[in-house]
């Protein structure tokens, strides 16, 4: 996911005319007339999203404490949530110091992107991360995202050892993916997890994919069911498939 420049380019593709450039030059989204068709998403050549809305660090907190009587936690999601990490260590600051708000359980969902001073920063403030692994080796990583996997890696032994991993995902794409290529490799870092930390296997679908990866095979329920068979042999039993499958629909 990449950081929008505001560059304007994927206004005149948008069929309802959600999207247009402020005073300041600065991509505006008006959510209220938004069909979700995606289009922007496609035209962006950074890879980024105009789909956004600016928060202030207090704006955002009032938000969590009105829906306080039906959260338990937060989960700082998104493209990548580590992207904004000065922002998010700020909220999590004042989040941890507020009297209500403090004992929430707070997650951060990240492709592992972060090096060592960084998780320094953030894990004090923090309950646990959830982790996508896209690929074992960090050829075949680079190949399906643009970046080998090494920090992604050493996040996921950083982590370990700091008893701070939710959950491990695994994006399962026929014939692209290589997880099964290196299953003792890859079970032999699953088995020191953590006992609590769960095993996500994700199934690939081509909902919201664009370029070559909309030429990837979508990943069926048998082989997601054959990949889970497959770690279980080999020790790994916490684990979570997918509840629904596109092909069953
Ligand atoms: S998803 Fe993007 S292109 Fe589609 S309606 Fe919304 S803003 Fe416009
Ligand atoms: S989302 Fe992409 S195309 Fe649209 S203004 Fe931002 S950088 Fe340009």
């Amino acid at each position: 996911m990449g950081v929008c420049n505001h560059c304007g380019d994927c206004i005149e593709g948008c069929p309802v005319a959600a999207l247009k450039l402020d005073s300041g030059g600065k991509i505006q989204w008006n959510n209220e007339v938004c069909i979700q068709c995606d289009k922007c998403l496609d035209i962006c050549p950074v890879s980024a999203s105009p789909k956004t809305s600016l928060y202030s660090v207090s704006t955002l907190l009032e938000l969590i404490r009105e829906n306080l009587p039906f959260i338990s936690g937060i989960t700082l999601s998104g493209g990548e949530a580590t992207i904004q990490l000065p922002f998010i260590i700020n909220l999590l600051t004042m989040l941890r110091a507020d009297s209500e708000l403090h004992s929430l359980n707070c997650l951060v969902d990240t492709n592992g992107s972060l090096g060592k001073r960084s998780w320094g920063k953030l894990l004090p403030y923090i309950d646990g991360v959830l982790l996508d692994l896209k690929s074992w080796h960090t050829k075949r990583h680079r190949v399906l995202t643009g970046v080998g996997n090494g920090k992604v890696k050493q996040s996921l032994k950083l982590l370990t050892a700091a008893n701070k991993i939710t959950e491990v995902r695994l994006l399962l794409i026929p014939n692209q993916t290589d997880y099964q290529d290196y299953l003792v490799d890859l079970c032999e870092t699953l088995l020191q997890l953590p006992k609590q930390t769960t095993v996500r296997i994700n199934a690939f679908q081509h909902h919201g994919v664009k370029g070559i990866a909309k030429t990837w095979e979508n990943a069926t329920q048998l082989q997601i069911e054959e990949f889970a068979h497959q770690l279980e042999m080999a020790g790994i039993n916490n684990l979570v498939l997918p509840t629904v499958y596109l092909e069953n629909i």
